[in-house]
Order: structure tokens, then C-alpha cells, then sequence
């Protein structure tokens, strides 16, 4: 693999940390309606790296009220789960960054090795370029940069502008910015609920 963080399950134990994290305060918070919240994840079938993923990675986290007559759903922002997109946010946002930027060889290399056919690529780019420009997530992001970031090249020009020196670094910061539009809430306004996407 041409980037070895890709394989190393310490890098997809810190996604899952933050997930949880992300999760615990969605729990504590708990229900409008003053209920309880517990845990009903939905299940997940990751593409593409299996032998560095844990159990944990075959569910996203997720809650329902347990309130009888409530029992809404509370689905946390996620930086593993893009929706219900087969491949790991990771993959996609790697590989549809690598295109404008770090060489088209590794990208190649990289489709190659995790066999991602065509049209889910051509679906990733229209993702970026129709949908994900806007949700509420990206509108709040962009409204912080200075100065501002040219849309056509997403998500590439927003983990260019990262600090991190270590991309695996730099991917971990972007996938915590992005985070919010895997909710029904920072997706708002770009069609289907991001569970059923
Ligand atoms: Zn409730």
C-alpha cells in the first residue's frame, strides 16, 4: 500500500476514539423530550481494508430515544462512516484529494489496490461538487476561510490549507472538519438523509 497509514490499525483505533467521543456527548446529552438514549447501531460492511479494522468497524454508532412514543433516532457525526458509503470516509476523501495534487500514479496505485470501480469514483466527484458544497457543514467551513477556498478542487484545496505536517495527520484534522455533514443536520438542504445515502 502506498501510504502505510492506510493499513495500520493504531491509525483506525484514533478514528474510533473520536467517533466515540463524538458519541459520548451526543448520549449525555440525550433526547429532547427528556429520555434516555441507547445504543442502536447500524451495521456497516467496510470495502476495501479489512485486515487493520477491528469488530468496531462493522457499525456506525448510533442511539434511539427510549422514551415510549419518541424513540428518535440520534445518529452522531461520524469521521469512519461517510453516510452509507461502502468505502471509509478515509478512502474517499484520499483518493478524491489525491486528484488535485500529489501524484496521479499513487492515486492510480491506490484505486487499483482497493478495487474502486469507476462509477463510484465519478459518484465521489459529483458527491464533492454538487452535494457536498451545499450542506450546512461545508457553507459554516467555508464561511472561516481566509481566504477563501476555490470549490472545484474539494476536498484536495481544504487538506492543502491543513497544518499538520504528516498527511495521515492532516486527513484525521479533515475528516473531524467534515464530520458534520455525516448528520442529518449538517447535511440539511442537499437531499437524502445521509443514513440512506
Ligand atoms: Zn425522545
Amino acid at each position: 500500500m502506498c501510504h502505510s497509514f492506510l493499513t495500520d490499525a493504531n491509525f483506525y483505533r484514533l478514528l474510533l476514539q473520536i467517533d466515540e467521543s463524538l458519541a459520548e456527548e451526543v448520549r449525555a446529552r440525550g433526547c429532547d423530550c427528556g429520555g434516555r438514549l441507547h445504543s442502536a447501531r447500524y451495521p456497516r460492511k467496510p470495502r476495501g481494508i479489512r485486515s487493520a479494522l477491528d469488530a468496531s468497524y462493522a457499525s456506525r454508532l448510533s442511539f434511539c430515544c427510549a422514551q415510549d412514543g419518541c424513540r428518535r433516532r440520534h445518529t452522531p457525526a461520524s469521521v469512519r462512516f461517510l453516510g452509507r458509503k461502502v468505502y471509509l470516509s478515509v478512502i474517499v476523501v484520499l483518493i478524491t484529494a489525491l486528484q488535485h495534487g500529489l501524484t496521479e500514479r499513487r492515486r492510480r496505485r491506490l484505486i487499483e489496490e482497493l478495487d474502486v470501480p469507476p462509477q463510484t469514483l465519478w459518484r465521489w466527484r459529483h458527491w464533492w461538487r454538487e452535494q457536498f458544497v451545499q450542506s450546512r457543514c461545508w457553507r459554516a467551513l467555508a464561511g472561516q476561510l481566509i481566504p477563501p477556498l476555490a470549490t472545484d478542487h474539494l476536498p484536495g484545496s481544504l487538506l492543502e490549507r491543513l497544518r499538520a505536517r504528516i498527511l495521515s495527520e492532516r486527513l484525521v484534522e479533515l475528516l473531524v472538519l467534515l464530520s458534520p455533514v455525516t448528520t442529518a443536520t449538517g447535511s440539511l438542504g442537499v437531499g437524502p438523509d445521509p443514513q440512506t445515502m
